[in-house]
């Protein structure tokens, strides 16, 4: 048996800067783990069949689940001849902007490497994640990285400050591809440079005011309730909030732990789902 932990990301920065050729966005993005994880295990069985358990009622446990495709992928390109069960403890809310499915991909590729002894970097299970979803890469590594081309390419950054984060996510699900599709070509002045160079700095201030989303204009006019959420954090003292991804979890950032309480509490009055965490980075 082998286990991995699959952190979920929030988006510091998502620029949007022009729509390719190949249909997909060009983007650059800088993004950061937070401790709210899926918990995998993995098991080698005697058939050739991957297996996916799961106690989650919404977590598909066919081919459509993204780690099913990671160890599918792995099994084809490294002839393994043994199949595996996969179970996943499922904790990172389903279609929010946090990347669950990413991450749990992203741990099954780490997962096939260290149970069938692959010995393979993290930078080949990267190019080779790439292959199933553009935020794959970014959850191979995990910590904090500057996300290029679309999403895929990765430099990866140093820690930021230690900050606790509020998670609220209103009770809707938002697809990715339909708030892409949504959107308008902007003028926007990309973000993530001044991210990078304020994290470079552990500038947490900096960091603060350069939190940009280009996709939350999006999402709040299809959803109001997440505006009013981010109203919500504005006004019970984070020191900044931004939807994460494509949506609908919006986040605040504090630096200490009691204002992390005051703006949990505060945000359990509005929202069902709250978790109050910390930035791992
Ligand atoms: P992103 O931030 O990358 O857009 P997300 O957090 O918005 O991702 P996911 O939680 O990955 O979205 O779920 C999106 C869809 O993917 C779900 O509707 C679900 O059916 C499907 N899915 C496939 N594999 C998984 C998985 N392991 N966990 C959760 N959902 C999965």
């Amino acid at each position: 048996m082998h286990y991995e932990i699959a952190p979920a990301k929030i988006n510091l920065t998502l620029d949007t800067l022009y729509k390719r050729d190949d249909g997909y966005h060009e983007v650059s993005m800088v993004m950061t783990t937070v401790d709210l994880n899926d918990n995998l295990s993995f098991e080698k069985r005697n058939d050739r069949k991957i297996i996916i358990e799961s106690d989650h009622q919404f977590v598909p446990t066919d081919r459509r689940n993204l780690a099913y495709q990671a160890a599918q992928l792995m099994m084809r390109r490294y002839k393994i001849k043994t199949g595996v069960t996969i179970n996943i403890d499922k904790h990172i809310p389903i279609a929010a902007g946090l990347a669950g499915g990413s991450a749990d991909a992203a741990a099954t590729f780490r997962g096939m490497n260290a149970l069938y002894n692959l010995g393979l970097e993290l930078d080949e299970l990267a190019e080779l994640s790439a292959e199933l979803g553009s935020d794959i890469p970014f959850c191979v590594y995990g910590g904090t990285a500057l996300a290029t081309g679309r999403g895929e390419i990765i430099e990866r950054l140093p820690r930021p400050p230690h900050a606790w984060v509020v998670l609220a996510k209103p009770s809707i699900s938002v697809s990715t591809k339909t708030i892409y599709g949504a959107l308008k070509p902007g003028k926007n002045e990309p973000a993530s440079g001044v991210m990078k160079d304020a994290i470079a700095d552990g500038d947490y201030d900096k960091i603060i005011s350069t939190l940009k989303n280009d996709l939350e204009e999006v999402t709040v006019r299809k959803y109001p309730q997440v505006r009013k959420l981010l109203g919500n954090m504005n006004d019970s003292g984070s020191d900044g909030a931004l939807m994460s991804g494509s949506g609908p979890t919006v986040f605040g950032i504090v630096r200490k732990e009691h204002q992390s309480v005051h703006l949990y509490n505060a945000m359990k009055g509005c929202c069902a789902e709250v978790y109050r965490i910390r930035l791992l980075g």
